[in-house]
């Protein structure tokens, strides 16, 4: 068997496992009953460990060896070398005995930020949180970086991109957008935000979430959508690209916004060809890319103008008493900009804030510059100076996300990075679309779809998202595009 063949019969191993596993972990949030939680934490602990081997073998570690130096092969494949290899180099570089400390270690953090955060008893995660850093500290030594040791660990989430890369892009960002956001509190005429209001039936909801799956070109024969608590969207093979969503009561926003996100990730992973599954590049440009994508459908197209003159009389069909209200009330309402406590909770304005803050956290823990004991003081200065709100207690501060429990470092930044990459790409798409708002106005999502497919999807993570973002707009990152954006749509709808 040639190298080749036996690097991809490698990958398709890896790949069956994978696919095993993703669909325990959709099972175990979905419908599995509690009692069968204890013996799915083995199976599934079997699964990761046979992964695990597989993907840090020596046998694909010597394909690795000589594929890199194969010239012959074709640019998909040699970047399925490059994106595996560097994931190859840096799991070998980490001993085992590190991973299993880290596994139990990040087991007991968790509980304990569960109680800390029920009984808003921060000291109580305190010295959890500080083992988790050490871990992620000791994690970059591993990885090994050149300027940063958060370099190492954002490299997981966002390839290429440095701490440096992004203090450059905040620093910007911040110095526009907090001004903004006072102006819109002090000068803006608020939307009516009680247009939504009201008590909505769960199954109409969830019927409303399939239809608007629907419209933005879901695959349903490739997929399926359930409910969750908390939702997300999972792939577990070719064909098979799983949504789930949560219905509450009180809006139909949440849960129509829910399925627009979730279906504009799930859009990226049914655009991924064959080819992208049998060279394991089907995951993705980077965390941020995939946020893109979602953030697209969600904000670009289902919070815009043209789409709610489409979509008022939809939800009319299921909820009959929007249908005497003026599409530009629906319209506002579901843009009201106010200052959130806790991030998932946050507008097209304040999202960005609040991952900024995170970044600024994590790079001070990296660096040794912030120690665990300052959180909550640093974290609730940093909400008032960009915000402009003090959370009353820990639970709804410093302990509201789950991510640092497992010592996740450098993953809050994609958050951001995923909105500043659809903004960046929305004029291009206009320019190549310029029917877009039209399009948009008739429900008609094909034109945009085919656009995202043939620049976005049909590449997966054969690209590191910068080289993406030059090959699609002609620069990388810029964060003037948000600006632009988000200053102009706010200022229209708070009649600056
Ligand atoms: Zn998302």
């Amino acid at each position: 068997m040639s190298t080749l063949a036996n690097y991809r019969d490698h990958l398709a191993e890896i790949g069956k496992l994978s696919s095993a596993a993703s669909l325990l972990g959709w099972d175990l949030q979905t419908h599995m009953p509690p009692k069968g939680g204890a013996y799915r934490a083995q199976v599934q602990g079997k699964l990761s460990r046979m992964v695990f081997e597989l993907a840090t073998s020596d046998e694909l570690g010597a394909c690795l060896a000589e594929l890199r130096q194969d010239g012959s092969i074709s640019p998909l494949e040699q970047a399925s070398v490059r994106v595996n290899g560097k994931a190859y180099d840096r799991s070998r570089a980490v001993p085992p005995e590190f991973v299993e400390a880290r596994q139990i270690a990040q087991s007991e953090a968790q509980g304990a930020w569960v109680e800390a955060r029920r009984t808003n008893n921060f000291p109580l995660f305190q010295p959890h949180l500080e083992k988790m850093v050490d871990f992620a500290r000791q994690l970059a030594e591993y990885y090994g970086y050149e300027e940063h040791p958060y370099d190492a660990l954002l490299e997981d989430y966002e390839p290429g991109l440095t701490c440096r890369q992004l203090r450059a892009i905040i620093d910007p960002l911040k110095a526009e957008i907090v001004p903004f956001l006072r102006r819109l509190a002090t000068e803006g005429t608020p939307p009516d935000r009680t247009a939504f209001d009201g008590e909505y039936d769960p199954d109409t909801l969830r019927q409303l979430s399939r239809r608007a799956l629907e419209i933005i070109q879901y695959d349903f024969q490739a997929g399926a959508l359930d409910d969750v608590a908390h939702p997300f969207t999972t792939v577990i093979g070719p064909g098979d690209v799983r949504i789930t969503n949560r219905y509450p009561t009180d809006s139909p926003l949440p849960s129509l916004f829910g399925a627009l996100h979730e279906g504009g990730h799930a859009l990226y992973n049914q655009g991924f060809t064959d080819d992208l599954y049998t060279l394991n590049l089907a995951g993705g440009a980077s965390n941020g890319i995939h946020e893109s994508q979602s953030r697209m459908i969600e904000n670009q197209v289902g919070r815009s103008r043209p789409f709610w003159q489409f979509f008022q009389p939809v939800l009319a069909e299921y909820f009959p008493q929007f249908a005497p209200v003026p599409t530009e009330t629906l319209y506002r309402a579901s843009n009201v900009v106010a200052p959130s406590l806790i991030r998932v909770e946050a507008d097209e304005v304040t999202y960005n804030l609040h991952i900024m803050l995170r970044f600024e956290i994590e790079a001070g823990l990296i660096e040794g510059s912030i120690a665990v004991a300052d959180l909550p003081k640093r974290w609730n200065q940093a909400m008032k100076d960009y915000l402009g709100i003090v959370p009353p207690d820990d639970t709804q501060g410093v302990l509201q996300d789950v991510h640092w429990s497992f010592g996740y470092i450098g993953y809050f930044p994609s958050y951001m990075l995923g909105n500043l990459y659809a903004a960046q790409m929305l004029p291009k798409i206009r320019k190549d679309l310029p029917t877009l708002d039209g399009d948009l106005r008739r429900g008609d999502l094909k034109p945009l779809l085919g656009w995202l497919r043939e620049n976005v999807h049909r590449h997966g993570a054969a690209y590191e998202p910068n080289d993406l973002m030059e090959r699609i707009t002609g620069e990388p990152l810029n964060p003037e595009h948000f600006v632009r954006y988000v200053t102009e749509k706010f200022s229209d709808i708070y009649q600056l």
